[in-house]
C-alpha cells in the first residue's frame, strides 16, 4: 500500500498529460532502497513482494496514483526547445512522509508519453544503474538530489543501437519541477498556469518565500549551495539545461555527469558537448544563465515590468556571493578549516592549480590530506609540499570535518562501466559492492579498498553518454 496525495495531479490540467504506465513482460527486482523507503514511510516489504514489483514495473497502477507526464520546455545547450517534457517518465503520485516532508514517486522508463517525440519511453538497465550509484552516492555525501528507491528489470529488450535490457528507476523528489516547467508557461503566455504553478512551488518548497521575487531569491540561494556541492567533489553535471535544473535545488537527471579521476578545471566527459559549455569549472556560470532563464519567466507575475526586471535582475546577480560563500564553507572544510576567512579562498584554490599542474586525483588528493598520502598523487610532489607547508602554517586541521567532507570512494566512471557491463551479462554482484563502497564513501572497510584506487591509463573513461 501507497498513501498517495498529489498536490500536482490538482493544478490545471494542461499543466500534465494524464497517462498510464506501459506493462512489461518479465519483472524482476534489480535493487530496492529499504533505507529510502523508511524514510519516506512506505513498506520495503511490500515493495519486494509481488504486488508491489507490479507496481515498480508499471504493471499495475495502486490505488490513490494518479500517473501523469509533466509537461516542460527547456533550453538545451542553449537553444530553446518549446515543448520537451517527460517523455519516458510517469510521475505515479506523491507521498507525505512521517515527518510531513513531500516527495515524488516516479517511474523513469516506463513507456510512451504524449511528450515522447520519436522516442520509446523506455530506459536500459545501464543509465537505470548509474542514475541509482550515484545519486545515492551523492545523498550519502549529503548533496541535495533526487533519490533512487528501487531498479527493475522490465525482461524485453530496447532497441538503441543493439538491444539492450530494460529496466526502470523509482526516482524520489521533492519535486521534478524544473525550471523548463516555468518556461513552458511563460513561452506560451500562459500567466494563470505560470500563477498556479509558483503558488505550488512556494507551497511546497519554500513557504517562507514572499511572491515570485522571494521564490527567485530561494531559488537562487539553493542551486549556489547545490553547485558548490558539486564543485567540492570534482562532479560534471554534464546536461545542466535548463530541463534539468529542479527549481526545489536538488540535482536532478544523472544523464552524462561523471566525477573527476584527474583534476583539470576544463574537464567534460559528456560526448554531446563538444563545446565544452557544461565543463566542471563552467557549472556556476551556468546556473546563473539558467536562473536567469528562470526569472525571465517569473517577471509577467511582479508587477510593474521595469521595476520587476531590475529587481529580478538584482536576485540573479546575488548568486555569486551566495556561491563563493558555500565555495569557501566546502572546500574550507575539505581542508580541515571550520572558521574560514577570505584568505582560506586563495589557499584552496592555489591547491587547485597544483593539483592541475601535478595531474593530481581529486578525491585521492583530498581524501590524502587526512594520512599524509596527498602527495603521492603528484607528479612533482615539491610543489604540492610547498602548498602543504603553508597549509600547515594555518593551523590544525579538523580531522572529523574533513573526514566528513572528503569521500574515500566515489562512483568512478570505469568503475560505473564495469558494473553496467557485468550487469548485461547477467552478474549484478558488482552493481551491489559498487553500491555498498560509495553510500558508505567514508567509511574504510578492507573489502571496500580497490573502489578508491584511481583508474590505471588504460582504464579511464574519456568519454561519457546520455543513455537513455
Ligand atoms: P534528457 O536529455 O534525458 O534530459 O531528456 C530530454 C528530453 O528527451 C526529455 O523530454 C525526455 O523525456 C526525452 N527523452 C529522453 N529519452 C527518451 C526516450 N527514450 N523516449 C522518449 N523520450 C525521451
Ligand atoms: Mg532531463
Amino acid at each position: 500500500m501507497i498513501h498517495f496525495d498529489n498536490s500536482y495531479a490538482r493544478l490545471p490540467e494542461r499543466m500534465f498529460a494524464r497517462q498510464p504506465p506501459t506493462a512489461v513482460p518479465g519483472p524482476e527486482l534489480l535493487a530496492l532502497n529499504r533505507p529510502l523507503a523508511a524514510r519516506l514511510g512506505l513498506d520495503a516489504d511490500w515493495l519486494a513482494s509481488d504486488e508491489g514489483l507490479a507496481v515498480l514495473a508499471g504493471n499495475a497502477v495502486p490505488e490513490g496514483a494518479a500517473p501523469l507526464a509533466q509537461a516542460y520546455a527547456g533550453h538545451q545547450f542553449g537553444g530553446f526547445v518549446p515543448q520537451l517534457g517527460d517523455g519516458r517518465a510517469l510521475l505515479l503520485g506523491e507521498v507525505v512522509a512521517p515527518d510531513g516532508a513531500r516527495f515524488d514517486i516516479q517511474l523513469k522508463g516506463s513507456g510512451r508519453t504524449p511528450f515522447s517525440r520519436g522516442g520509446d519511453g523506455k530506459a536500459w538497465l545501464g543509465p537505470v544503474l548509474r542514475e541509482y550509484i550515484v545519486s545515492e552516492f551523492m545523498a550519502a555525501m549529503g548533496v541535495p538530489t533526487t533519490r533512487a528507491l528501487a531498479a527493475v528489470a522490465t525482461g524485453e529488450p530496447v532497441f538503441r543501437e543493439t538491444p539492450l535490457p530494460g529496466a526502470i528507476l523509482t526516482r524520489v523528489a521533492s519535486s521534478h519541477i524544473r525550471v523548463g516547467t516555468f518556461q513552458f508557461f511563460a513561452v506560451r503566455q500562459d500567466t494563470d498556469a505560470l500563477r498556479a504553478l509558483t503558488e505550488h512551488v512556494i507551497a511546497r518548497h519554500y513557504p517562507e518565500a514572499d511572491g515570485p521575487l522571494g521564490l527567485l531569491d530561494a531559488v537562487v540561494a539553493a542551486q549556489a549551495r547545490t553547485v558548490a556541492q558539486w564543485m567540492a567533489l570534482g562532479f560534471i553535471h554534464g546536461v545542466m539545461n535548463t530541463d534539468n535544473m529542479a527549481v526545489s535545488g536538488e540535482t536532478i537527471d544523472y544523464g552524462p555527469c561523471a566525477f573527476m579521476d584527474v583534476f583539470h578545471p576544463e574537464t567534460v566527459f559528456s560526448s554531446i558537448d563538444q563545446g565544452g559549455r557544461y565543463a566542471w569549472i563552467n557549472q556556476p556560470q551556468i546556473a546563473v544563465w539558467n536562473l536567469a532563464q528562470f526569472a525571465t519567466c517569473l517577471i509577467p507575475l511582479m508587477g510593474e515590468r521595469q521595476a520587476a526586471i531590475e529587481a529580478a535582475t538584482e536576485s540573479v546577480h546575488r548568486f555569486p556571493e551566495a556561491y563563493e560563500a558555500a565555495w569557501l564553507e566546502r572546500f574550507a572544510a575539505k581542508l580541515g578549516i571550520a572558521d574560514p576567512r577570505e584568505q582560506d579562498r586563495a589557499l584552496a584554490e592555489r591547491l587547485l592549480v597544483v593539483m592541475a599542474g601535478g595531474e593530481a586525483d581529486f578525491t585521492r588528493t583530498f581524501a590524502g590530506l587526512a594520512d599524509g598520502t596527498a602527495r603521492d598523487e603528484f607528479r612533482d610532489p615539491a610543489r604540492f609540499d610547498a602548498w602543504a607547508a603553508e597549509w600547515r602554517r594555518r593551523g590544525q586541521p579538523d580531522a572529523a570535518l574533513m573526514a566528513a567532507a572528503n569521500p574515500r570512494r566515489i562512483p568512478r566512471n570505469h568503475r560505473i562501466e564495469a558494473v553496467i557491463d557485468a550487469a548485461r551479462e547477467g552478474d549484478r554482484a558488482p552493481f551491489h559492492a559498487l553500491f555498498d563502497a560509495v553510500t558508505h564513501p567514508r567509511e574504510d572497510r578492507a573489502e571496500w579498498d580497490d573502489f578508491a584506487r584511481a583508474p590505471a591509463p588504460q582504464e579511464r573513461v574519456r568519454a561519457t553518454f546520455c543513455g537513455t
